[in-house]
């Protein structure tokens, strides 16, 4: 059929659907302007009663006309949200997706793109199985491993827990019988394991089993010599090791945590959200030895895979025990499972449909090639490194811990909470920079995370100039 022009005198419902080139212009114009920019810009803070004002009205029974509406967006609305894409945005876990994983993510967008199942979405969910593949030959993981895209690394933690909870669960069943099915299950954590696994915890009703570390890096011997000391160490039935803690960049001692857990009958999780891309540096790959034991991994490709939001790789050692776990079941469901040789994202976490998230990325690494994302992994290496001698020579300011991946922590003598807020709060009004501090051995320090390939030495050097003030 030819597409007809968009028309006033159609009922609206149809109008909806209809294609119509003006409504095309403006959306692309914007992006087509988002996406040329050399660099973002942090813009600021909305003001409630402002973003209130804006939007008081605007849902309406006849529409508006969307030029009107881009524009409110593009001059007020945007300017209220912090562009996590910013080389200067150095806060939490910034974001740096490629111009093709961006463009590629719209692409997605207009495709409907149902990442369910083989039969509806064969050729994309092979594509983001051939990423999955890429990402589990890094870590080392066998030719059976496998997974699924998932939105962010909360739902990788919770879908992967879940099965480790149920394989434990089961183990403990067949080791101690019916008896055990009423205790209480707990999963060895250090101390500074991710919000969202504490969260997952509460989800699934199981304990954290937290282990102290005087360095807040777990090793296998703690791990070892935690259960020796507990009373009812079969209730212990899982590990989770992060590679590396959002706060400040440690990697667990993933091999004696790994043989650990394998002597010990334990599930192996490995939290890699922030810090999993690392296993692709050459200059810190070794810190990640024995990633490969892990019986889950999870990786979030919208921080250090400079993918756009949302999308988390998730893999499992030995897929068939996720799919046992979160396989729905319906009856208009049945022709999607069970064909041999086909690939069912849905079945591997906790989710139905599912967009295609893996997508922009697989474009993005297949048009650049693998060399372009370790160099870029690297450039936040030796940038952390660069500003952590930088720290050490600056006699106002303390170096708190050598930094392992691309976060530096530092302590500017005589600063209280009060005064690391109102130097961001300056540098974020001259949009020189965005910072957040955080608590690190119960002291509020100063805290810079560095992953834009974009962020140079000369702009954090401005950024630190600062702090002479
Ligand atoms: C960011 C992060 C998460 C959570 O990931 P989301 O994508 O924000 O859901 C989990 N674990 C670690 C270590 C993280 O850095």
């Amino acid at each position: 059929m030819v597409p007809t022009p968009a028309n006033s005198t159609e009922p609206a419902a149809d109008r909806m659907h209809t294609p119509d080139e003006e409504l095309s212009s403006v959306v692309l114009d914007f992006v087509r302007e988002r996406v040329a920019l050399a660099e973002a810009p942090l813009d600021f803070p909305g003001d409630t009663a402002e973003i209130v004002a804006l939007l008081d009205g605007l849902v309406t029974a006849t529409g508006t006309d969307p030029a009107t509406i881009m524009r409110l967006y593009d001059d007020h609305l945007s300017r209220t949200v912090l562009s996590a894409d910013s080389p200067r945005f150095f806060a939490f876990i910034p974001a740096a997706p490629t111009k093709a994983a961006l463009l590629f993510d719209m692409v997605v967008s207009a495709s409907s793109l149902q990442g369910i199942s083989w039969l509806e979405a064969a050729g994309a969910v092979a594509a983001e199985n051939q990423v999955l593949r890429w990402i589990a030959d890094a870590a080392g993981l066998p030719e059976g491993a496998g997974g699924t895209f998932v939105s962010g690394g909360s739902a990788g933690n919770l879908s992967a827990l879940v099965v480790a909870r149920d394989e434990g669960r089961n183990r403990l069943v067949r080791n101690h019988g019916q008896v055990a099915r009423s205790k209480r299950l707990r999963i060895a954590v250090s101390d500074q394991v991710h919000s969202s696994v504490k969260n997952t915890f509460h989800m699934l009703d199981v304990d954290p089993f937290v282990i102290d570390m005087p360095d807040h890096r777990l090793t296998g011997q703690a791990l070892r010599a935690a259960l020796a000391a507990d009373p009812e160490p079969e209730t212990i039935v899982a590990v989770v090791a992060t590679s590396g803690t959002t706060n400040a960049g440690i990697v667990d001692d993933l091999r004696g945590v790994g043989e650990a857990a394998r002597d010990l009958g334990l599930w192996f999780h490995v939290d890699g959200a922030y810090g999993g891309a690392g296993i692709l540096a050459p200059s810190v790959r070794a810190m990640y030895d024995g990633i490969e034991l892990a019986d889950s991994f999870v990786v979030d490709p919208h921080k250090w895979l400079f993918a756009p939001f949302d999308c988390a790789a998730l893999l499992y050692r030995d897929p068939q025990l996720a799919r046992a776990v979160h396989t729905q079941d319906a009856s208009y469901l049945d022709a999607i499972h069970d064909r041999p040789g086909e690939w069912n994202p849905t079945d591997y976490a906790y989710h139905l449909t599912r967009r295609a998230r893996g997508l922009p990325l697989w474009f993005s690494l297949v048009v650049n090639g693998t060399d372009a994302y370790r160099d870029a992994i690297e450039s936040s290496l030796s940038l952390a490194r660069a500003v952590a001698r930088d720290i050490d020579a600056a006699d106002h300011l303390d170096l708190l811990r050598e930094p392992t991946l691309g976060v530096v922590l530092f302590r500017r003598h005589g600063w209280g909470p009060a005064e690391y807020d109102a130097w961001a709060a300056r540098l974020l009004a001259a949009q020189v920079a965005f910072i957040t501090s955080t608590t690190w051995e119960d002291e509020t320090v100063g805290r810079l995370v560095f992953l834009h390939p974009g962020t140079t030495l000369e702009m954090v050097r401005e950024v630190m100039a600062t702090t002479r003030d």
